[in-house]
């Protein structure tokens, strides 16, 4: 009695056939399909790494900040504005890093748009204030905003994702939760590594051009000494310099690290000046460049790049 099995297969394949020519013919049909997953902005390259994880092919992300961009400095485009007029979730870091989303969401008119601010899940006890590690006060507010790159707070921005994700599409919800605790759990072994790996530096400090690493410093035992520009781009004046070249010289320092989001020009005077190293270290990561394709991708590399330094 195998023939009608052998029939209902070929039925299936028959349909399947004409369910193909049907997408072949009228591409429309598929995106209709994918229009249907829950369209979500996000300000930055990592909280969209964040979100993909959580959302795993329910959403559809659109990185306002395009990788190579610096936060704190940044324009919408009109196709993003688009694409947030038909957002149902917003998420944005939050202590004052995206200091353009609110103007953005007036300008797009979607003031019940859902929002999340990720950093909002962190308690206060375990924030930074600004200008506490490396460099004066920061302008912009007063935390320092760079919390992602401490993996455990990163955990808790994911819990805000969750939720933000599952209140805007409730149906989901349970896949939502589900997605964030395993992903949770690929940070827990990234900290762990991170931890380990850090813990056989023989060196602790540094500077940094931009300070983006107060919170990974914190973490892992190590110091931001000092930052030389508060805000990408914000030309730190000669006396500042001077001062900086002579810390670095004083304490031995032997590393300046840059960003590939900055014009590093100006570390590169500081590091030849004092006779340090100038490395790369990605606060942001890029989906197209593969050792920082991801967040976790992302940690690990510049770990690797802190570990040539001050191992
Ligand atoms: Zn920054």
């Amino acid at each position: 009695m195998q023939y009608p099995v052998a029939r209902q297969g070929a039925w299936k394949i028959a349909l399947l056939v004409v369910l193909l020519a049907l997408a072949v013919a009228f591409p429309g049909c598929v995106p209709a399909k994918q229009s249907g997953r829950l369209k979500v902005a996000v300000s930055i390259v990592p909280l969209a790494d964040f979100v993909r994880q959580v959302g795993d092919g329910l959403v559809e992300v659109e990185t306002l900040i395009p990788p190579g961009a610096s936060a704190h400095t940044y324009e919408p485009t009109a196709r993003q504005l688009a694409f947030l007029t038909k957002a149902g979730l917003f998420v944005t870091n939050g202590l004052q890093l995206e200091t353009w989303a609110s103007s953005v969401v007036d300008k797009v008119g979607k003031r019940e748009l859902l929002k999340v601010v990720a950093s909002d899940a962190i308690p206060r006890s375990r924030l930074i204030k600004a200008g506490q590690y490396g460099g004066e006060k920061d302008l912009t507010g007063p935390y320092d905003p760079h919390v992602w790159l401490d993996p455990p707070l990163a955990a808790y921005e994911v819990d805000a994702i969750a939720a933000g994700l599952s209140k805007a599409d409730p149906a989901h919800a349970a896949t939502y939760m589900k997605n964030a605790a395993a992903y949770q759990q690929k940070l827990k072994a990234l900290d762990s590594e991170t931890e380990s790996r850090t813990a056989t530096f023989k060196k602790k400090d540094f500077v940094a051009l931009h300070p983006a690493w107060a919170y990974y410093a914190r973490r892992y035992g190590l110091t931001q000494a000092g930052a030389i520009e508060e805000l990408p781009g914000q030309e730190p004046s000669g006396e500042k310099i001077n001062k900086l070249i002579d810390d670095i010289r004083r304490r031995k320092i032997n590393v300046v690290f840059a960003e590939p989001q900055i014009n590093p020009k100006a570390a590169q005077v500081v590091a030849a000046e004092a006779g340090a190293r100038l490395l790369f270290l990605d606060a942001l990561g890029n989906p197209d460049k593969p050792d920082v394709s991801t967040y976790i991708k992302m940690i690990q590399h510049d770990t690797a790049v802190m570990e040539e330094a001050l191992r």
